[in-house]
């Protein structure tokens, strides 16, 4: 078995899939973040507000984009900067999985009266949603929320088809989050149905808007639908971000890193550390100390000094995911399992490489994307 190494400049290290040291002692995700910082150069707001003009202009459809909001920072702040310094009429969209938190909705309620944009929620089926995400946790795979996070790339293409919108500002900024190794984060709509086909009941999903990469890409290359992650061109502070929304807006904090959804907290603070041996804040930590926000010391100590979750919490999530004891201690004693255990679209994703770097080049591709599932 190979030594335990860990990066020179960040905190990942050996146990985290797919890292690798180059001779000098930097990891790969280093690598892909310098490399990442030279394509999303950070531009005065001018020159944005210049470059973006044209999707007004051009436009002849009431909206000129959608946005995507959970009710968190990243989020709630690019909506303020697509209305209030871009100058567009935004279509403002949510996701609805049913564990949103109270505070989460208050944020979303407070941002869209002040700024008076359109809003629609995408409401799931609850029990659909219940028995996808079931079938995740089942399976024993780091990714449990995967459902939740292609269920918002499928109602935000879905939404540009019904009300042909061409462009999509998300909250998504690579500085502060950082990027998910593939195996903690497999975002795939093959992978969620070899997991619900094998782990789930196999009942019809109502309304849950799946789609596979071959629709994304179709969407992307032929319906010409733009992703704009645009914290990733602004000198984008988290912290000072959040303290101008509760200045601004009314924003309330949640504490923690996409802690707006109360499942994300129970998989990122109890499933994934208990029951598969990692914390995956070690990403975003480490995209910090890149970017000097701080320093190795100052993010183990943050690692380390974490308070486990309140068991109250952790039965109530236990209970609305409908997961009995039984069923808790047989995912316990199982095997870890990943998407490569399932069918999933990596093999076609991997067969088309070459396509996907040529649409990296014409910038119909997020590069983001392209490391994360291609290299
Ligand atoms: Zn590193």
């Amino acid at each position: 078995m190979d030594s335990f190494k860990e990066c020179k400049v960040c905190i990942l290290n050996s146990s985290v899939p797919e890292f690798r040291l180059d001779s000098s002692g930097t990891c790969n995700y280093c690598e892909d973040h310098k490399k990442l910082n030279s394509i999303y150069k950070i531009e005065e707001e001018k020159i944005l507000v210049e470059k973006f003009k044209k999707l007004r202009e051009k436009n002849s459809n009431k909206y000129d984009c959608l946005v995507g909001i959970s009710g968190g920072v990243d989020s709630c702040y690019t909506l303020h900067f697509v209305k209030k310094i871009l100058n567009l009429n935004p279509l403002v969209i949510h996701y609805d999985d049913g564990w949103n938190t109270e505070i989460a909705s208050k944020n979303i309620k407070n941002m869209i009266s002040k700024l008076g944009v359109d809003y629609i929620t995408y409401v799931n089926d609850w029990n659909d949603m219940q028995k996808l995400y079931k079938s995740f946790f089942l399976a024993k795979v780091p990714d449990p929320g995967v459902p939740g996070d292609l269920g918002i790339f499928g109602a935000i293409f879905k939404t540009c088809n019904q009300e042909n919108i061409k462009n999509v500002f998300f909250g998504q900024s690579f500085r502060t989050e950082g990027t998910q190794p593939r195996e903690w984060s497999f975002i795939d709509g093959s992978y969620v149905k070899s997991i619900y086909k094998k782990y789930g009941d196999n009942s019809k999903l109502e309304n849950y808007p799946n789609i596979n990469f071959i629709e994304i890409a179709y969407n992307i290359y032929f319906k010409r639908i733009k992703t704009i992650p645009i914290l990733n061109y602004i000198n984008y502070s988290k912290e000072n971000a959040k303290k101008f929304l509760i200045n601004e807006y009314k924003f309330e904090d949640y504490g923690g890193y996409h802690f707006e959804n109360s499942l994300s907290k129970f998989i990122n603070k109890y499933y994934n550390k208990n029951f598969l041996n990692f914390d995956r804040d070690i990403i975003s930590l480490s995209a910090k100390i890149r970017e000097g926000k701080l320093s190795k010391n100052e993010a183990k100590q943050i690692l380390n000094n974490e308070k486990p979750l309140d068991q109250n919490f952790v039965n109530y999530c236990l209970m609305k995911l409908r997961i009995n004891e039984i069923e808790l201690q047989s995912i316990i004693n199982s095997k870890p399992k990943n998407y490569k255990n399932f069918f999933t679209s990596y093999n076609i994703i991997s067969k088309f490489k070459f396509i996907l770097k040529l649409l990296v080049k014409m910038r119909l591709f997020n590069p983001i994307l392209y490391n994360k599932y291609v290299k």
